[in-house]
Formats: C-alpha cells, structure tokens, sequence
C-alpha cells in the first residue's frame, strides 16, 4: 500500500522557473547508496539538503517526482518549474538540454538494479497517462530523437536517461535493463484509455502545489525547529473537498476548518525512514499546537 504523497521542499538551486513546453517525461532510477527501501527517504532527504550542490558551484542533483517502490509519489516540483541538473545537454554542438523540455521521474532501485515493482509501474502509468494527456505527450519512448539534442523539438515521448545524448554523454546506466520499456507503455496507454475505468487522479496542478508547499513552509516556520517536512495524510483530496479557498492554505496555522481531518506526520530531522514519524490526529486548528508541542 502507498502512503500519503509527500510534499518535498527542494533547496532553490535545483530548479528554475519553466521556459519550454513540457515535451518529455524522465524516467530515471535513484540508486542511492542503500537498500531499496530508504531510497525514497534519502533522496527525499537530498532534494531538500543544503549539501545538494549550492548556488556557486553551480549544480546539483535534481527532480521533479520520486516514485517510492510501494508506489508512493514525492512531489518536488510543479510542473512550470524546470529541473535544473536531471538529464542535461548532449555531445558536443547539442542544443538544448532534456530538462528544458522534461518533467523528471526518479524511479527508486538501489545500485543492486533489482526490478521495478509492480505498484511503481502502475503509480508510475497513472501519473504519466495524466501528464500525457495534459500536455499532449505521445505515450512511447524516445531514442534516436533525443542522441544529439539538436533541432526542433517537434516530438515528443518519454526519455529514459540512459538512452538520451546527455546520458550516453555522461555514461549514464538509468533506469538501466530492468526497466520493462513496452510493458510500461502500453500500462500507459490501457491508463490513457478512456474506455478503461475512470482513473482516480490526484495530480495538483503547478498552483496547488505551490500553495501547498507555501501552507507547508508556514507550518514548519511554526513548528519546532527540528521538523524537516511534514506529510499531509490525504491532503488534495480533502483540500478540495473541503471547500475552502486556497488563500486558507496559505496559512494553515489560523485554518479554522470543520474539517475533522487530518493526519499529519513529521519527520524529524537526521532520522532514516519513515518509521520515525511523529504521527497526530489532529484538525487543522489544533495543528500548530500539536506540531509545536513536539
Ligand atoms: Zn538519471
């Protein structure tokens, strides 16, 4: 089973406000040096890490989502923000770089490169089937397209980094040979499908998203310092059934909602995985207290 999706802070040296139409979407594989299970955690923890690269060096590493082997998903960016340092420039006379164009997936596996899970592939083909629709995206992966990294960007389709000018260019190995590129396409498609089951979708868009992590910012600014994010239980879906503007979000320490949510869970700062978190039920009224209190 999934858990709540994570809203993640990057630092703000790994991303960029968009200037291309999104045309492509990443899949990249996080292989962290862990076991499979922390990989979520680690590069949660390294997209929101002062010591992921700094303004003058002038990289780090970056991305827009992270798909936890349980099928979770960590939001790091909207999708008008570019990420800075996923898949970059091609070989020489390459004219523009895969993030320009791309929403970045980090697929979690570990160095040991065991396979993908099934609950990653279906998390994974609904999250793509969405943006497929959204932005006109063609459900196929790319190869010969994206070698050289020079002309009209006039296709589009799904990059994996291994097989893009900037991957062979940097020797990259991800998603590598256990990703099961045909399988994962036509998931992709049977989720694009409007003949299939209407998909429960619960994609923010780029505004949610960025009042969500506004509303998050403010809490923790109330929170003890030790926080280092907090994980809304079900946060879109009862953000928007519950009616209230989005201006509510912005501060959710004087939300004075009804609402009997919620669950919130904190992860506190330099603990390993999931298992550390303080969780509370608590609405949003008692939320600072409760959060303040740890
Ligand atoms: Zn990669």
């Amino acid at each position: 089973m999934p858990r709540p999706d994570v809203i993640v802070k990057p630092q703000p040296w790994l991303w960029q406000p968009r200037f291309r139409p999104i045309r492509f979407l990443e899949i990249h594989a996080t292989r962290g040096p862990t076991t499979p299970d922390k990989q979520f955690g680690a590069t949660v923890n390294w997209m929101q890490s002062a010591g992921n690269g700094n303004p003058l060096q002038g990289w780090g590493s970056s991305c827009s989502y992270v798909l936890d082997r349980d099928g979770t998903l960590g939001i790091v960016l909207a999708d008008d923000e570019m990420p800075k340092y996923s898949a970059g420039y091609g070989g020489a006379g390459s004219e523009w770089s895969i993030d320009e164009y791309g929403i970045s997936y980090e697929w979690c596996q570990s160095p040991a490169q065991e396979e993908f899970t099934t609950a990653q592939y279906e998390r994974g083909a609904v999250e793509f089937a969405t943006k497929c629709r959204l932005y006109g995206i063609e459900p196929r992966i790319l190869d010969e397209e994206v070698r050289t990294q020079k002309g009209p960007v006039n296709f589009s389709g799904f990059v994996r980094h291994d097989r893009c000018g900037n991957g062979y260019r940097l020797g990259k190995s991800d998603p590598g040979p256990k990703f099961r590129d045909a399988d994962f396409v036509a998931l992709v498609k049977e989720r694009m499908n409007p003949a299939q089951p209407p998909v429960e979708e619960e994609t923010m868009s780029s505004q949610e998203y960025k009042e969500l992590r506004a509303a998050v910012d403010a809490l923790q600014k109330k929170a003890a310092a030790n926080v280092e994010f907090v994980q809304f239980e079900g946060f879109p879906q009862v953000y928007r059934v519950s009616g209230h503007t989005l201006e509510h979000a912005k501060d959710l320490a004087s939300f004075d909602a009804q609402s009997d949510f919620a669950e919130v869970r904190v992860l506190k700062k330099g603990s390993a995985d999931y298992a550390t978190f303080a969780r509370f039920n608590a609405s949003f009224a008692s939320l600072p207290r409760e959060v303040g209190g740890l």
